[in-house]
């Protein structure tokens, strides 16, 4: 690049210094001529367009011609210069509004309507500042006049187009630093040739100006060699306050200037008076043009960010904002025209499911084609919108009766029996629907239906999910309860108000107390005691189940330690505890076992973990990895309540499972009911082949106990042996159960088995 500097300034000095014109003239020449060539090579290596090329060879032949009729000793003329100069400005404002069009693709049509105007006001500060006076003086031709006029908008057209160049965002600005300066140092020769034209300036001024030109023609072939000049013409994000700041201030600089001049000075004669008003005229339309344009962007832009912020972008469908807004119309409305406006809340069962297990992109899918298919399923007069996540809502402005309201929430669920075609395959899901109904007497709001909808879908969901629930007014009160506890269970852990119970677990046929379940209590401050049903699935649903069953693990556990130290039971006794779903999917859970395992010191082979087949069925390859990294640890499973959901044969096989527990709801028919037997003699069988443990729940009377021994059950549970008892009692409890012996062996004579 060095020799390429030294060519281009040896050039330069030649043009100012050398004595001798002809010399002067080739120097200047050779300079322009080298420019195409170099254009030519980058295009070829590069794989420029070849317009770029071409519009270099054009403006050099342009200035060659200029430079050689103006030295022509002939040339009284500066005509045919001035326009040849003139027409080389044209060409260098065209490409670069050009290159400025593929830089900011689409957002050009402001960009050159302001360039229109910073050149029609640099016209009317020309013509009025320079041009008239030379006319009115007689010196020189109209046409001429006109021509030099020209080059001072084209100029400053040109200077404005750099600085939006170069201010505007975007990368590449070495290549950009690189043409703007050639640009400025161009023009920079421009206004001393026009001085030269207009003045009938000597040679010193070319001399002055030619240099100047060599260095711009070098400048540019120095961006034609450097391979950034590729990247040029690659588009830009259109972002920027600055750039608009800085094009607002040169565009309305030039307008003032424009009329301030106008407005300073008086026509001079008709033709100036008529070249003024039609120069003013020509700027006003194209001011005008520009506030139309900018109203027109702004609406634009106005109408697209309202449109973002009242619509879904992935399915298109209205938001929450605008349902809101519909539903608010149509309760207004409800009151003068006496409708009922209904909504129906739909909420995708085991959505996350299809995330988790096929990726986002396929929940994404599923989404678009169930808002497609609820687009499809309801009357034209009706609204869907997406709320979030898997959560739909249609708005019946007008639902006639409660009958017509059931019969479109049953064709939204039978939206769901066909399968949805996704790229991966085709997938089933359900839905639950909550439906809820303004009526005419309430003075609920747009929010309160839409909470109102949400609530029944919860009972939906409740009531098994695939299904509809209607809204009533209990429905509230149960939620109001709900909420209560759920705030009152987030302080109970701080406030130390759960506590451990535990029920003794018996071997049958040896009557010995071989281990304990804990369950756990919230006794509030007045004394009442919470049974877990009541807060244990409110803690799965907030996810409060993890650290506080962490807390029922850790106490058990230490508990267990303490009794065996204590000699309450032996020191092969075991302690069972209940494992949650939710605590089940959480990553750290097994540390957590791991840790309440060494911080109570208790063997791991005295921990059982109770889990329900729930979490085996909807996610069975986590469910299996996670009681892998249990079993691990040491620790048992026990299968919780077995017989009352699927239970199926397969789930025993395929999870690493040591106990079974017998619900209590075979066990309480055991004694009375064939039924009941001979399940739980097909239970104890199955269990038994595959060598599991087997335990009876809720054992209530001694002759469900002898059955029980009987049927081959080792052991049991229940109100009979025990109800499940706070810590400081279970010394008591042990003993006295040890005292008692063999359940089997006390005689009940009334026991006449069947079966
Ligand atoms: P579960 O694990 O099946 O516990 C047995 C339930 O049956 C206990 O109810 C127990 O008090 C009750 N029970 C025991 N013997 C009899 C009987 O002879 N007759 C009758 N009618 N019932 C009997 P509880 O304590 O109300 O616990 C209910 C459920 O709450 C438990 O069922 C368990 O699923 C859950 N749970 C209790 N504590 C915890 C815990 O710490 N963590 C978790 N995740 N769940 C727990
Ligand atoms: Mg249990
Ligand atoms: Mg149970």
């Amino acid at each position: 690049m060095w020799w390429y500097g030294g060519v281009g300034s040896t050039l330069a000095l030649t043009t100012a210094f050398v004595p001798d014109s002809g010399v002067r003239l080739v120097a200047y020449l050779g300079a322009i001529a080298h420019l195409p060539i170099v254009a030519l090579v980058a295009t070829k290596r590069y794989g420029l367009h070849r317009r770029w090329p071409a519009l270099v060879a054009l403006v050099s032949a342009l200035h060659a011609a200029t430079a050689v009729t103006q030295t022509l000793p002939a040339t009284t003329d500066t005509t045919i210069p001035i326009a040849l100069g003139a027409a080389a400005s044209c060409c260098v404002a065209a490409g670069l509004v050009k290159l400025l069009r593929n830089r900011h693709s689409g957002g050009t049509a402001g960009l050159i309507s302001d360039g229109l105007i910073v050149g029609l006001g640099a016209w009317v500060v020309s013509w009025v500042v320079f041009i008239t006076p030379l006319i009115v003086g007689h010196q020189h031709s109209v046409l001429s006049m006109s021509l030099a006029a020209l080059s001072l908008p084209t100029s400053a057209l040109t200077l404005y187009l750099v600085v939006v160049l170069l201010f505007g965002s975007g990368v590449n600005a070495r290549g950009l630093m690189t043409l703007s300066a050639a640009v400025m140092v161009s023009l920079a020769g421009d206004v001393l040739l026009q001085l030269v034209n207009s003045h009938q300036a000597g040679t010193v001024m070319v001399r002055a100006a030619l240099p100047l030109y060599v260095v711009a023609y070098f400048l540019i072939g120095a961006m034609f060699m450097h391979s950034s000049v590729t990247r040029l013409g690659v588009p830009q994000s259109n972002h920027g306050t600055q750039r608009l700041l800085g094009r607002l201030i040169i565009t309305t600089t030039s307008l003032v200037a424009s009329v301030i001049v106008l407005a300073a000075s008086g026509p001079q004669s008709i033709g100036d008076a008529l070249v003024r008003s039609s120069s003013a005229v020509v700027l006003a339309g194209a001011v005008t043009l520009r506030v139309v344009q900018s109203v027109r962007a702004n609406s634009r832009t106005h109408d697209s960010l309202l449109r973002d912020a009242h619509t879904d972008p992935l399915t298109g469908l209205p938001n929450r904002t605008l349902l809101l807004e519909h539903i608010n119309a149509c309760v207004t409305e409800s009151w003068q025209l006496n409708r009922q406006p209904t909504l129906f809340f739909i909420d995708l069962d085991r959505f996350k499911n299809v995330n988790d297990s096929l990726g986002h992109e396929a929940g994404d899918e599923l989404l678009v084609l169930v808002a497609e298919r609820l687009r499809a399923a309801v009357p034209a007069e009706a609204t869907v919108a997406r709320l979030s996540g898997d959560e739909f809502v249609v708005l019946d402005p007008a639902a006639p009766s409660t009958s017509v309201t059931m019969a479109l929430a049953e064709r939204l669920l039978a939206v769901f029996r066909e399968p949805l075609a996704l790229k991966q395959g085709d997938v089933f899901i359900t839905a639950s629907i909550g439906v809820a109904a303004m009526s005419p007497t309430s003075s609920s709001t747009a929010e309160d239906l839409l909470r109102h909808s949400d609530t029944a879908m919860y009972r939906a969901k409740d009531n098994g999910r695939n299904c509809v629930a209607l809204y009533d007014e209990s429905m509230h009160e149960r939620v109001a309860h709900r909420l209560a506890t759920e705030t009152a269970l987030y302080r109970a852990i701080d406030r130390r108000e759960l506590r451990m119970f535990h029920q003794p677990i018996l071997d049958i046929e040896s009557g010995d107390v071989v281990g304990f379940e804990a369950l756990m209590r919230w006794q509030h401050a007045d004394g009442t005691m919470v049974p877990p049903i009541e807060f244990i699935p409110i803690a799965e649903e907030t996810g409060i189940i993890v650290p506080i069953g962490s807390w029922a693990l850790l106490e058990s556990l230490s508990q267990l330690r303490t009794w065996i130290d204590e000699g309450v039971c032996r020191p092969t006794a075991t302690m069972s505890v209940n494992v949650s779903p939710r605590q089940l999917r959480d990553p750290n859970f097994p540390a957590i076992v791991a840790e309440a395992i060494s911080r109570s010191d208790v063997p791991a082979s005295l921990v059982w973990l109770e889990v329900t087949e729930s979490i085996m069925i909807v996610e069975p390859e986590l469910a299996l990895a996670t009681l892998k990294r249990l079993r691990s640890l040491g620790v048992r499973v026990a299968l919780d309540d077995f017989g009352t959901g699927y239970s199926s044969l397969s789930l025993l096989q395929k999870f690493p499972l040591q106990r079974i527990k017998i619900d209590r709801a075979f066990v309480q028919g055991v004694a009375d009911n064939p039924n009941d037997r001979a399940l739980v003699r097909t239970i104890v069988a199955m269990g038994k082949s595959l060598g599991l443990d087997m335990v009876a729940e809720g054992v209530e009377t001694i002759h469900q106990l002898q059955v029980l021994h009987e049927l081959g059950c080792s052991k049991a549970q229940g109100y009979l042996i025990s109800h499940p008892v706070p810590a400081e009692a279970m010394a008591t409890t042990v003993a006295g159960l040890e005292r008692l012996g063999r359940f089997t062996d006390i005689r009940v004579p009334e026991v006449a088995l069947v079966g």
